[in-house]
């Protein structure tokens, strides 16, 4: 009975501390309330920029595409990583304006590689609340007919948390490919219903996500969670990419297993633009 009345007076305290910190505002309250007001004027200060990660071929190690990423660099908060900025800016709805920015900067970028002479693709993450605004498509085809660039070299990330309406998701997800875009599905695997989505989604790449296959080369597992995800693929007629490959035991283990393209810092971080042409021409070399 003491140990009994122990634990309910440790539970007691515990909703007490809980009811404590919600009623003041914590340090992490303020940081996101500065972030917030930052990242409002991080566009017109031109704080924001795109940085590319190249995508190979997994049995050639051929260069096959680029994957888009926003960068911030705030004038107050120093570099600000995506994984706290980006869920700020679509709680706020800054992720609009953001996300039309990237997809501008990367169509812009990719008609200026595809002048040079270079074939590839690039991809740009979109986010559920941008893959939802009724101006998204209308926006993107404008985009793709200023920049000229030819729309299957692009490719739309999209993450299973699209899909709160399936149904509303399916017939975007057509309009889009009638624009001759390519849409991916990101972080494969660790969402909900993935299997309804492989079914009912137009869709040509399954990214793997990078948790899988960092765990790929030491537990059993996870590399048949791979192969598997990479055979489910195959049967669908889709293309996989494994994100965070970060040493030759995953790139032998990923083509035996039948991945087809990777990225990760194996093959190099995200780069600037300039530093990301000079990776190609040395690739290319
Ligand atoms: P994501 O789309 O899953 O992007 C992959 C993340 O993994 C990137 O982090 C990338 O830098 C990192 N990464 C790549 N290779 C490796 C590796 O070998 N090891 C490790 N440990 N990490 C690797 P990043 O750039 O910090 O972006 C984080 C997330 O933020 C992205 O995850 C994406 O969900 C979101 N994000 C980034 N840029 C955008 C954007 O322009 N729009 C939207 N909506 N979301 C974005
Ligand atoms: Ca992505
Ligand atoms: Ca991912
Ligand atoms: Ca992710």
């Amino acid at each position: 009975r003491n140990a009994e009345t122990a634990l309910y007076g440790a539970k007691r305290r515990g909703l007490n501390q809980v009811a404590l910190y919600r009623s003041i505002a914590t340090p992490d309250d303020d940081r996101r309330v500065h972030i917030e007001l930052e990242l409002r004027r991080a566009l017109q200060r031109d704080e924001l920029s795109v940085v590319y990660q190249p995508q190979v071929s997994l049995p050639t190690g051929e260069l096959h595409g680029a994957e888009a990423l926003m960068r911030w660099n705030s004038a107050t908060l120093g570099a600000v990583s995506p994984d706290t900025f980006i869920p700020v800016a679509e709680d706020t709805g800054l992720i609009g304006e953001m996300g039309r920015w990237v997809i501008e900067t990367a169509c812009r970028q990719l008609a200026e590689w595809t002048r040079r002479g270079w074939e590839l693709t690039v991809s740009v993450n979109i986010s559920m609340s941008q893959f939802g605004d009724d101006g998204f498509v209308g926006h993107l085809e404008r985009t793709l007919a200023t920049t000229g660039i030819d729309p299957h070299l692009l490719v739309l990330e999209i993450t299973e948390s699209i899909a709160s309406r399936v149904d509303i998701a399916v017939a975007r997800l057509h309009q889009l490919r009638e624009l001759g875009v390519q849409i991916a599905i990101d972080d494969f695997g660790t969402g909900y219903s993935s299997l309804q989505y492989l079914r009912d989604f137009p869709l040509d790449y399954l990214k793997i996500d990078r948790g899988f296959v960092s765990q790929s080369t030491h537990h059993a597992r996870d590399r048949d969670l791979v192969a598997t995800i990479a055979q489910l693929a195959r049967n669908f007629g889709l293309r996989t990419v494994a994100e965070g490959v970060e040493s030759q035991a995953e790139v032998d283990l990923l083509t035996d297993l039948g991945a087809d393209l990777a990225q990760g810092y194996h093959f190099s971080r995200p780069l600037d633009p300039e530093s990301f042409e000079a990776w190609v021409e040395a690739h290319l070399a």
